[in-house]
């Protein structure tokens, strides 16, 4: 029985379990998950400091001063970044002072350094002050204790300004799945090859590593091997090793299609074959103990597009993320979809924002073998199975996609 999209979605979700726990050196987490919430160890700022050059003063001392009313205070010195805190001052009394350096004990409030004259070893103020101003206090940005960053947030560079900054020199992540990728046909050449009639370069290793690189998993080996059993035994059982094999080619009903029959002798059990998707009904998923196998039929198309709806988020989940894929969104078509399908439909489109809306039209040819449609497309559009035509001016479901096109 063919599984829909959902089901089997949900198969894959229900599977696969987010890897270990582990610390990383804070320099080399981006990119991977947190498996723990991180809570401040101390409020932040983590003390009392001047938000701007200027003078540490009290505000009561400045209320009567104006243009025709300048008030004198008597210059203290000067606290420095880095200087600590132990000054004290006391009213009639400013102290020069950093942006970021400890306010002094006794004042309450910063003029900025624009707003005043030196006269010696006094200070000239023509303006009154509020208490507070252009000070930084203690604990009102981050409290002690906060929640800051939940479990399963992926580390950018926001998350390790944060994680630097409360000293986090080793950070909880969960390991990232190590990936390996096996390229099955005997008409596939290496790159750097001229193709003889019939053959083509092989090209899907190549995208699927990328893929896989673009969520900062580990690649293990990636090899191309031809449809000769004892040749794809070997590959597969290296491939195996991994926590996740993609496999790709060879996966449908053709005579040399030995992949499913080979990975089953080879101990993998199937959790799934063929799917009601388009493109890329024949999808395989399953297991060899703690190895998860992916199936992909060789379409550079199809493969590209499983790996969008099926690896892309199981190997988020194994890194233990919260956010498993980019949320679809609502776009206006721009032109209407006449032909479809028994099976729901994920169609390479053009998205782009016009006055703040959303609108796509998918690309002309729709091929699975269509190495075209992967450079020119930046988005899946969802298209039910059985669906009537769809015209112009509706409103669908769109995966944006992350590819730069002119
Ligand atoms: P298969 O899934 O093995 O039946 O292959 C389907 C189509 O995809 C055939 O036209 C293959 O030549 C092509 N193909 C298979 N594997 C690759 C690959 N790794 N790179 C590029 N094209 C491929
Ligand atoms: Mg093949």
């Amino acid at each position: 029985m063919m599984l829909n999209y959902e089901d089997a979605r949900a198969l894959v979700f229900q599977n696969v379990k987010p890897l270990e726990k582990c610390t990383r050196p804070l320099t080399e987490s981006q990119g991977l998950a947190l498996s723990e919430d991180i809570l401040a160890p101390h409020g932040m700022p983590s003390f009392d400091n001047s938000g701007v050059d200027g003078y540490a003063v009290q505000a009561e001392d400045l209320s009567p001063a104006s243009a025709g009313n300048p008030v004198l205070l008597e210059n203290l010195g000067y606290i420095a970044a880095g200087d600590s805190g132990h000054e004290k001052m006391n009213s009639g009394q400013c102290v020069q002072i950093a942006t970021g350096a400890p306010l002094p004990k006794g004042a309450n409030t910063v003029v900025m350094k624009e707003d005043i004259e030196v006269e010696g070893s006094k200070v000239r103020f023509t303006r009154a002050i509020q208490e507070k101003e252009n000070v930084r206090y203690q604990g009102e940005d981050i409290s002690e204790g906060d929640a800051i960053i939940p479990a399963g947030t992926v580390i950018g560079p926001a998350q390790i300004a944060t994680l630097a900054t409360f000293g986090f020199s080793q950070v909880p992540v969960h390991r990232v799945p190590k990936v390996s990728i096996v390229s099955t046909g005997s008409e596939l050449i290496d790159v750097v090859g001229q193709p003889a009639e019939g053959q083509i370069r092989e090209s899907n290793r190549f995208m699927l590593a990328g893929m896989v690189r673009q969520e900062s998993c580990e690649m293990l080996k990636i090899s191309m091997v031809p449809d000769l059993p004892q040749v794809l035994n070997e590959a597969f059982e290296e491939a195996l090793k991994a926590d996740v094999a993609l496999i790709c080619g060879g996966m449908s009903i053709g005579d040399k299609d030995f992949a499913k029959q080979l990975l089953k002798e080879l101990g993998v059990e199937e959790i799934f074959w063929k799917i009601k998707f388009k493109p890329g009904k024949p999808l395989f998923f399953g297991r060899r103990g703690k190895t998860w196998i992916f199936g992909l039929p060789g379409n550079p198309a199809s493969s590209y597009v499983l790996f969008e709806e099926f690896v892309r988020p199981a190997l988020r989940k194994m890194m233990g993320r919260r956010v498993l894929e980019e949320s679809m969104v609502k776009a206006t078509l721009e032109i209407p979809i006449t032909k479809t399908y028994n099976r729901l439909h994920f169609m390479r489109g053009l998205l782009h924002e016009e006055n703040g809306e959303f609108r796509v039209r998918p690309l002309k040819f729709q091929g699975s073998h269509s190495i075209g449609s992967l450079v020119g497309s930046n988005a899946l559009i969802r298209v039910e199975a059985d669906s009537p035509s769809i015209p112009a001016g509706s409103k669908v479901s769109v995966r944006p996609l992350r590819n730069e096109i002119a």
